[in-house]
């Protein structure tokens, strides 16, 4: 893995747009939908691919756009808000997490010359000491501001390329289909929720985890929570939901409220006063 230097950024890198148009029968375009981890590293990997085509090759090679779509911050993503809390922490050790190949996958696969990954990018941080062991779990903001920076950097790099622009898109595809029905080799057409219809040659869908809608279940236990004056708190990122305490305004003391009461309890008996507490299930995507 090469040494790298990262300069200092902001946290939230601005949108970066190529306007100037270069449409013509030899462009062609990869549309990326989502740009969270997932698509970062898909743009890495594009690099390090580009980067290896000897210089003839180069030249011969198509011209190409890259249009990368999200409404979320691009890098971060959804769910890696760089400027979450310092006290929200990862669920996963420091040496798993990464958009850049490490390990066995860094010794098959060519780095591209922004190759970083998270331990590599917070020792060079001064987040951790250069011989700390990546066995801590460490805070989400800093993964947030990692991707922020292997993105803007994937995002530059590849346009300095000749023959490369990059779009940077801040929208989400609502609908993606083929130019022509009847023939599944035809291009894609990817329209957004700014109105606007992309044509691209191939598209590449990095969208994570879609939000989901309440199933049977989850619906009738929301239901029940409200009549019993209740808070339920849907599945979603819990750095963008409300799940705070809020006891009802007209009770003096919380725990004068409704109880979770097992589904044998005697008390349930009479009117409701115990939320139905029944697995969930997986809700259909929303996309
Ligand atoms: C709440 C939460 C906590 C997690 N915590 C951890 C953790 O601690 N450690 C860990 O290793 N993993 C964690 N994960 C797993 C997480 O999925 C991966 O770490 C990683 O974020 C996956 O990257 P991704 O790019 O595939 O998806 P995502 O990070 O979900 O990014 C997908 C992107 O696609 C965009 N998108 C979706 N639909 C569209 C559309 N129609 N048009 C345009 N853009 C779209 C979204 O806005 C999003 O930015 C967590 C996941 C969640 C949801």
């Amino acid at each position: 893995m090469p040494e790298h230097e990262v300069a200092e950024q902001p946290a939230v890198p601005e949108p970066v747009v190529r306007p100037e148009g270069h449409a013509g029968p030899s462009e062609h375009v990869v549309a990326v939908v989502g740009a969270g981890p997932r698509g970062t590293s898909f743009l890495e990997r594009l690099l390090a691919h580009l980067e290896e085509l000897p210089a003839g090759g180069r030249s011969q090679a198509p011209w190409l756009r890259v249009l990368v779509i999200d409404s979320a911050v691009h890098g971060p993503g959804r769910v890696w808000d760089p400027e979450q809390s310092p006290l929200h922490l990862m669920n996963t050790p420091a040496s798993y997490p990464t958009v850049a190949p490490v390990g066995r996958t860094g010794e098959q696969l060519a780095p591209s010359s922004i190759s970083l990954s998270f331990s590599q990018w917070r020792r060079r941080r001064g987040l951790v000491d250069e011989d700390a062991p990546d066995t801590d779990f460490p805070r989400r903001a800093d993964y947030g501001r990692y991707l922020a920076e292997m993105h803007r950097q994937a995002v530059q790099t590849l346009q300095d390329r000749p023959g490369v622009a990059v779009e940077s898109i801040h929208a989400s595809a609502i609908a993606l289909e083929r130019e022509d029905a009847d023939d599944a080799a035809s291009a894609s057409l990817l329209t957004l929720d700014d109105g606007t219809v992309r044509r691209a040659d191939s598209v590449v869908l990095a969208v994570g985890h879609v939000p989901a809608r309440l199933n049977d279940a989850g619906a009738r236990t929301a239901s029940a929570a409200e009549e019993l004056g209740l808070r339920h708190v849907a599945p979603a990122v819990p750095t963008t939901s409300t799940s705070s305490p809020s006891p009802r305004r007209d009770r003096a003391d919380p725990r004068d409220g409704p109880e979770l009461l097992r589904s044998d309890d005697p008390r349930h008996r009479g009117p409701r006063r115990a939320l139905p507490l029944e697995p969930a299930g997986r809700g259909r995507a929303a996309l």
